[in-house]
């Protein structure tokens, strides 16, 4: 007997990190948010994105951004990473499940680890940026910012460092 494919629920989660230095774009969600020191990386460096897309990857047994994105490729160099995430969103839905079943996402929660400059002023317009390239509802896109309180390489202002958690679930496409 097959495996029914109706209703099925599954989780994923994303992690990574930018190493951050004095006069580089800080881009984040989509957003660019004015900073003093930016990400050093071979796309525009939006860990956050990075982060949401391993999730989304994850959650449906995808590999990772790694795989599919290799930074080794010069065609990913100074990339929009919305870009990449809408590549990810493509996948999902034409991930080749069976009997007409297509993957949609339920609600995504990034939290963000930097020590400056402050988020809370970007939070609403990264979470309409993402919310557009995946096409759902902005209230299932939640974006968190915190601190370290100074301590480790986020606390020092070294680096930025992400978590992304979706669900994902089948629907009838
Ligand atoms: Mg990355």
């Amino acid at each position: 007997m097959r495996a029914s494919t109706d209703n099925i629920i599954r989780v994923g989660n994303g992690y990574d990190v930018h190493a951050l230095e004095e006069g580089l774009p800080m881009r984040l969600c989509g957003v660019d948010i004015p900073s003093e020191k930016g990400f050093v990386a071979h796309s525009d460096g939006d860990v956050a994105v990075h982060a949401l897309c391993d999730a989304l990857l994850g959650a449906a047994a995808l590999g990772d951004i790694g795989l599919h994105f290799p930074d080794s490729d010069p065609k990913y160099k100074g990339i929009n990473s919305l870009d990449l995430l809408s590549e990810v969103v493509t996948m999902l839905k034409d991930s080749g499940l069976n009997n007409g079943m297509t993957y949609e996402i339920g609600n995504a929660d990034i939290t963000i680890a930097l020590q400056e400059p402050k988020l809370r002023p970007h939070i609403d317009q990264m979470r309409e940026t993402l919310a557009g390239v995946m096409r759902i509802d902005v209230s299932r896109v939640s974006v968190k910012a915190t601190t370290t309180e100074r301590l480790g390489f986020v606390g020092r202002g070294e680096g930025c460092e992400v978590w992304a958690t979706v669900l994902i679930r089948t629907k009838s496409s």
